[in-house]
């Protein structure tokens, strides 16, 4: 017999539980990728983030490659192709790891469906989550909406070890014979690739995510708690990439932290628990999304799905470029544009601003959110989305606005990170650094900045801006 092992958003071979599962049976494998070229061209996936996705499919094939075997690389429609190898090679069962979005969802089953009448057996593991949608749920078993007690249940499950690595491989014996494409390429599909060294393509795979989640184990999460939420200080792990591509496990990143908080004291323990609370967000709005799909492109809150958003698409262009006046949600708009991550604050800042201070639609940033960021999820996109916009299941309460001027105060009081992405404030003195437009004359000369010609005035008055955002939250509210 012979077993299919399909790659999708678990791009390593380290603590894979289809893998594992397909090596169990002592079947010879074929691991395979699929490249759906529709997604590859669309312009809803920006440079960026299929650089990353692509570096980190070289990085398995090199890896396999390694240990004498190989990723076959195909093109097309997932059912096609896989129908297509289970005939080519007489392969009876299919391994995958389950995905829970609604698109993932609808494909797979179809593949399943597919596969089964061709007599494949098909056999799907849990691995994007240590536990799945329906796993947790209330008394009266419906999903949880509110996160803090879906938490406290979390915290009681048992968790899944690690797998083993396999100790011999057991590969298809013609798998080198096999038709397959060469690792997909952003020349191949006209698109530009990003040049620097944090765009190299070692940094995007397996042996990069286990170096990271190991330098945060080292240091950063000790100080998790205080730091978090400080952009200038990067201390947060910066696995969501690793996490969301698959090159790591949650089941090895949550191991592994246990070990360091077996260990831990006093405030490290806060800490500790901290990061492991972020790992439950991640969980909760799988299953938000799981049991609501319409929350892809619905408030999940009814009584706001109709707020009389503007949309003006000059200040929606503002916000896209960095060009706001606000120096940190410029700043935070450069460092998504530039590197394809944001720092988590600054992702609820530049949400708030965009809905409450621009009356822009949650939904419009969420697709920008969705082209640019390397590490996308959407079930996480959608959770913050709408966290934010104060449209969703535990959502910030929509007369709770972020003030742009006092969360850069707060939360980069050096003006660190903003001077780092703004270098045309670099010589504005500290107390104007979040609020430069306040500048008297002779200073803008000074720092070198002319408000209105270096840098812009402010799009919007924030104050005005708050009290119509609540008015038309209001209007939806009533008119529901
Ligand atoms: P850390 O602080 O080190 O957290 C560790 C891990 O926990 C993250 O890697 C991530 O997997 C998970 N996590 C942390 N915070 C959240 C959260 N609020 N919701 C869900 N999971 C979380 N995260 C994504 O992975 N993909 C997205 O597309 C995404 N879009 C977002 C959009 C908005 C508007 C907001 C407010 C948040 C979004 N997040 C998203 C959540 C969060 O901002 C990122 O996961 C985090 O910034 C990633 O950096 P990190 O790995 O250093 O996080």
């Amino acid at each position: 017999m012979t077993a299919i092992v399909w790659f999708r958003r678990d791009l390593r071979l380290h603590d894979h539980a289809a893998l594992h599962a397909a090596m169990l049976t002592g079947d010879p494998i074929i691991p395979v990728y699929i490249v759906e070229d529709s997604l590859c061209r669309s312009a809803v996936v920006g440079d960026k983030r299929l650089h990353a996705s692509f570096a980190a499919i070289a990085a398995l094939g090199d890896t396999l490659a390694q240990l004498g075997g190989r990723l076959l690389i195909r093109h097309g429609n997932p059912q096609q192709v896989l129908c297509q190898l289970a005939q080519e090679t007489g392969a009876e069962k299919l391994f995958f790891n389950r995905d829970y979005t609604p698109e993932a969802r609808k494909r797979d089953e179809l593949v399943s469906e597919v596969l089964s009448r061709l007599g494949v057996f098909v056999h799907t593991c849990k691995d994007l989550v240590l536990h799945e949608p329906g796993e947790i749920m209330t008394k009266q078993r419906t999903p949880y909406a509110v996160f803090t007690p879906y938490r406290r249940v979390w915290q009681t499950l048992a968790k899944d070890r690690p797998f083993s690595q396999p100790t011999r491989w057991n590969l298809f014996e013609r798998l080198k014979e096999l038709a397959s494409e060469p690792v997909p390429t952003m020349e191949a599909f006209g698109r530009k690739r990003p040049i620097g060294p944090e765009w190299e393509m070692e940094q995007f795979g397996e042996l990069a995510a286990r170096k990271r989640l190991q330098q945060f184990l080292d240091g950063d999460i000790y100080t998790y708690k205080e730091q978090r939420d400080m952009p200038g200080v990067n201390a947060t792990s910066r696995l969501s990439f690793a996490l969301n591509a698959g090159t790591l496990s949650i089941r090895t990143v949550y191991h592994s932290v246990q070990e360091v908080l077996a260990s831990a004291r006093g405030e490290q323990v806060t800490s500790i628990e901290a990061f492991l609370t972020e790992l439950i967000w991640r969980e909760f709005y799988q299953q938000v999304l799981y049991f609501h799909p319409h929350t892809i492109d619905h408030a999940y809150l009814p009584q706001f799905e109709t707020v009389a958003w503007e949309n003006r698409k000059d200040l929606f262009t503002q916000w896209c470029h960095g060009e706001t006046g606000y120096p940190i949600v410029d700043a935070a708009m450069k460092q998504l544009n530039e590197t394809g991550w944001m720092h988590n604050r600054l992702r609820m800042i530049t949400a708030s601003f965009l809905t409450k201070d621009l009356l822009v639609d949650w939904r419009w940033g969420m697709a920008y959110f969705a082209q640019q960021l390397i590490d996308f999820d959407e079930a996480a996109n959608i959770g913050g989305w709408q966290w934010s916009a104060s449209t969703g299941t535990d959502a910030q309460p929509y007369f709770r606005i972020f003030h742009p001027v006092t969360q850069g105060e707060k939360f980069d009081p050096d003006g660190i990170f903003v001077k780092k992405y703004l270098p045309v404030l670099r010589e504005v003195p500290l107390q104007y650094i979040h609020k430069p437009w306040d500048m008297p004359e002779h200073i803008q000369e000074q720092a070198g900045c002319k408000i209105g010609f270096d840098y812009p005035i402010p799009c919007v008055d924030h104050a005005q801006r708050r009290k119509l955002a609540m008015a038309l939250f209001q209007e939806a509210k009533d008119r529901h």
